[in-house]
């Protein structure tokens, strides 16, 4: 799941790429990910279009354009963006094709189909929009604290569910509670003050750092998913980097979670 720092990177590949270029055709080869909210429809609405930006909220990837619509793009589990030649061959499951004015194409493509991509003049309207929380890089300690103070559930659901900090995924959430060194099914209640210091500072340095190493890994080619350099997530079985005991993961509903049971004591039965 592309999560905050693979966006952030898509974003700064894309708005070079893309602005002041106009939509001259649009290919929705599958339309189960479109969700047009003009009521004018998709392609008709988008065609003629011309790209303004390229930005990002959450785990938003948003195109506003020189009308006042903007496409919005939630790529959920498995959505990928590729902005490339007519000639460069498509990803399987390639969902919709914007043709640009320079030749190229930018392309969505999503194995799974649970991404969606929104056309819309208010993004109010995009589902969970207005409970999104703050932009991590933004946020103060005493504002974190603040709003992880009413979850009652686990840490890693309170940075995954979005409304604490905004971004943060499946992948990085497991980074985030390593490199604080707190167990990522632990209670967000039984923190305390130093722990959710530790939180704090964790959820700023690991995203940074991530964005820093993706910008020269993933490059141009914004189609791939790099996570091979993450200290915890993906590597069960393998040594901790930090103490070399064996890295625990944990499934529930098919995705993985990730901690080193030394470096992050704590859990379930434990407060
Ligand atoms: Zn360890």
């Amino acid at each position: 799941m592309p999560e905050l720092p693979d966006l952030e990177i898509i974003r700064e590949v894309l708005a070079p790429r893309i602005t002041g270029q106009t939509i001259t055709d649009v290919e929705v080869v599958r339309p189960l990910v479109v969700r047009d909210l003009t009521g004018r429809g998709f392609a008709e609405a988008l065609t003629g279009q011309t790209f303004a930006d390229a930005q990002r909220r959450g785990k938003v990837l948003l195109f506003p354009l020189q009308s006042k619509l903007t496409l919005a793009i939630n790529c959920k589990l498995a959505g990928r963006l590729q902005c490339a030649a007519p000639s460069d061959r498509r990803q399987s499951k390639t969902h919709v094709v914007l043709h640009l004015s320079d030749g190229h194409e930018l392309r969505y493509s999503d194995q799974r189909t649970m991404g969606q991509i929104y056309l819309t003049a208010d993004l109010a309207a995009i589902p969970g929009w207005t409970e999104m929380g703050p932009e991590p890089f933004g946020l103060t300690l005493e504002e974190f604290r603040r709003r992880l103070q009413p979850h009652q559930g686990e840490i890693k659901s309170a940075l995954t569910h979005g409304f604490v900090v905004a971004g943060i995924g499946n992948a990085y959430a497991d980074e985030i509670c390593f490199a604080a060194r707190i167990h990522p099914y632990r209670k967000s209640t039984a923190l305390d003050g130093q722990e959710i210091e530790r939180l704090y500072e964790a959820t700023q340095s690991v995203l940074r750092e991530a964005i820093a190493t993706l910008r020269e890994r993933v490059g141009t080619e914004i189609h791939r998913e790099v996570r091979d350099f993450l200290a915890v997530h993906g590597k069960g079985g393998q040594p901790c980097p930090a103490c070399s005991t064996i890295i625990s993961e944990i499934k529930a509903q098919g995705r993985p979670t990730n901690f080193c049971r030394t470096c992050q004591p704590g859990g379930l039965m434990q407060f």
